[in-house]
């Protein structure tokens, strides 16, 4: 009989986030489809009380938790004993976890120690024939792959976004302590958090839209002049607007490096395509880009697509967009912006 675990690190406020309450989902859909298994949730932070009443509702068998200043910060020596007590606590075969900064750091050392095994980016699950099977991709999102393991414990680490999040009552926060011997390796301290060079956040996964900058903001226009200081507010101006995530195309984010001109928010996190980022937005709006198949690549799971090009002949009129605007960025999106702040 399966033992599963979902095992998550909590907010400050010791609440669970998104990304540990859409692993819940899947946890859940496990715990249904494989017979007599049973969950127990695992939570770590410097308080997990508010978490643990936040998903009592799901009927976990148990609801462990770690909690304490030591657990506070994402620190490998802590991070590391904490979830390696819980899984052991648990006797979990199976457990699941949301791909988060501080899960991936830890979470593959503590297969080992566990004498396990880790799958990481797996973004789907499903039980057939009484045995459970995860789905990830491999080569940048070019191929599909269905693992089964027979071995056990088996750590399943999902990427965020694949599942919708689990939404239920709350009624206490209940929780078995598990104590743990704080380690000796606690060298690593968090000081604070520093933010990218503009102070804008402009990389965010769970918007409705992707907005991509394509190389034409930088690059010479009809009058021969370089606009990139009217770019700059256009683009900005439709992100705060909208609330929209960043994109940016390989030829944007090199800019810097080819001493070109540049946008002074976009940097190489922001890429997307083949050797950059295939984010997951309902929509998405390409602008002074060219739509380039290595680009267009990590465009896979946008469902909508619009791009606006001076070039009637470029990549996104050859079937990658489902409409394209032959227009100048600068002056739709000038209009666009207009009309956004009208109709707020
Ligand atoms: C192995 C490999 C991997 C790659 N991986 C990636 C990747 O991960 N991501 C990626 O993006 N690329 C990748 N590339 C590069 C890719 O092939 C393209 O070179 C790149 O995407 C081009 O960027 P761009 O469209 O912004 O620039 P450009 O090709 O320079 O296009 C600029 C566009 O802007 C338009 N434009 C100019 N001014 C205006 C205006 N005023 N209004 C409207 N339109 C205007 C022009 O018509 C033009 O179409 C890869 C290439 C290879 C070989």
């Amino acid at each position: 009989m399966e033992k599963i675990l979902l095992l998550a690190f909590t907010e400050t406020d010791g609440t669970l986030g998104k990304p540990g309450l859409e692993v819940l989902s899947a946890a859940l859909k496990i715990r249904e489809g494989l017979a007599g298994a049973e969950l127990v949730v695992g939570l770590v932070g410097a308080k997990v009380g508010p978490a643990a009443g936040q998903i009592v509702g799901c009927s976990p068998s148990r609801i462990l938790g770690v909690e304490g200043e030591h657990f506070s910060q994402s620190r490998y020596g802590t991070d590391a004993a904490a979830a390696e007590a819980i899984c052991k606590a648990a006797e979990a075969t199976i457990i699941l976890a949301a791909g988060t900064a501080r899960a991936n750091r830890v979470l593959s050392g503590v297969a080992h120690r566990l004498q396990g095994n880790a799958d990481t980016h797996v973004c789907g699950v499903d039980v057939a024939d009484g045995a459970l099977k995860v789905t990830r991709w491999y080569y940048r999102q070019r191929m599909q792959a269905v693992l089964q393991r027979s071995s056990r414990p088996w750590v399943i680490i999902c990427d965020p976004s694949s599942f919708a999040p689990w939404t239920g009552s709350s009624r206490d926060d209940a929780f078995e302590a598990v104590a743990v011997p704080v380690p000796d390796s606690m060298r690593t301290t968090v000081t604070g958090t520093q933010a990218p060079a503009s102070g804008a956040q402009t990389i965010r996964p769970d918007t409705e839209v992707l907005f991509v900058a394509g190389a034409g903001w930088t690059k010479s226009q009809a009058d021969g002049k370089v606009k990139v200081n009217e770019a700059e507010p256009l683009i900005l101006g439709f992100l705060d607007l909208t609330k929209a995530s960043l994109g940016g195309s390989k030829s944007m984010v090199d800019l810097a490096g080819e001493g070109q001109q540049v946008l002074s928010f976009m940097t190489h996190l922001n890429q997307i395509g083949q050797t950059g980022a295939t984010p997951r937005h309902p929509k998405g709006l390409a602008t002074c880009c060219h739509g380039e198949e290595p680009h267009a690549v990590g465009w896979r799971f946008i469902n909508e697509r619009r791009a606006i090009n001076k070039d009637p002949n470029c990549g996104w009129a050859q079937g990658k967009a489902d409409v394209l605007y032959v227009e100048d960025a600068f002056a739709v999106m000038a209009r666009v912006n207009e009309l956004l702040k009208e109709s707020k």
